[in-house]
């Protein structure tokens, strides 16, 4: 059985055919004996089957019901390839890590990038690191520092849990059908637990999300449903400042302090 299915838009599929870009893949993943190798979205194997090569044991995440049995019977003879035929967001990364760590990697569906990230990073635990192409205007964001036009909540949550590192850019003549943006392949990985200050998730998560809700608002006006400006001079920060101006730190800060005042 071969992949006889046109591409399908709904499922982000662009699949990637350009030998180069998928070696610079596999490089940068390089993986070491024992590590075990979780992909999202295999598509036709792109990534999967140079993965396979190398490594001889691979998980596969596919959503498309179609790919399932021309993935499972072009992996005959490769090596181990366990399919799962689930949607990733369902997928319970500890559960699949079953007390180890996996490595994640995937060409991801565009449309799903940012869910599917904060799901890896609900299970950042478990992961050792991810490779993932993306839109490189999401890459860009994920890196992005502060005062920096493109520095919003998706890069102040990934940073605080992780270091985010972009490595190349892939042109959307790469890809079948290409995608209309430029792509990029970024490394993410979780930062040991004694090195994120994050005392209560919950509370940052809604700082971050208030803070750039409006970005052109001032963190005074932004985060009044949250806290005074009291509070935010307290956490040693100027509550005239915009959330675009906040360090990462800066937010971590401010969300301990409030995480740890005394309920009223
Ligand atoms: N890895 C292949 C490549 O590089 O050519 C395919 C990449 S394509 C951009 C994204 C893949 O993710 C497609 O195979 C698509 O079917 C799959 N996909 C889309 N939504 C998914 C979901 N919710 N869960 C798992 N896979 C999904």
């Amino acid at each position: 059985m071969t992949f006889t299915e046109p591409p399908k838009k709904r499922l982000g599929q662009h699949f990637l055919h350009e030998r180069g870009i998928i070696d610079k893949i596999v490089r940068a993943v390089d993986p070491q004996t024992g590590d075990r190798l979780v992909e999202i979205g295999p598509g036709q194997g792109a990534i999967t089957f140079p993965l396979l090569d190398v490594h001889r044991e691979l998980t596969v995440i596919e959503f498309d019901r179609d790919l399932i049995e021309p993935l499972t019977q072009a992996a005959q003879g490769r090596g181990t390839l366990h399919v799962i035929h689930r949607d990733v967001l369902q997928v319970d990364f500890t559960e699949l890590a079953a007390g180890g760590m996996i490595r994640l990697v995937g060409n991801l569906p565009y449309n799903l990038s940012s869910p599917i990230l904060f799901h890896a990073l609900e299970h950042a635990a478990v992961v050792r690191d991810m490779h993932f192409m993306l839109q490189k205007e999401v890459v860009d964001r994920m890196a992005a520092g502060p005062g920096t036009k493109v520095y919003g909540r998706l890069g102040v949550m990934l940073q605080a849990y992780c270091r985010v590192t972009p490595l190349f850019d892939v042109p959307p003549g790469c890809f079948r059908p290409p995608p209309k943006v430029d792509s990029a392949v970024v490394r993410l990985v979780p930062r040991p637990r004694a090195e994120i200050r994050v005392e209560d998730d919950a509370m940052f998560s809604r700082v971050v999300r208030d803070a750039f809700g409006q970005r052109r608002k001032t963190l005074r006006n932004a985060l009044s449903s949250v806290c005074d400006a009291a509070a935010i001079e307290a956490a040693g920060l100027d509550p005239g400042l915009r959330a675009e101006q906040v360090p990462v730190d800066g937010f971590v800060t401010l969300a301990n302090a409030l995480a740890r005042r005394a309920p009223p």
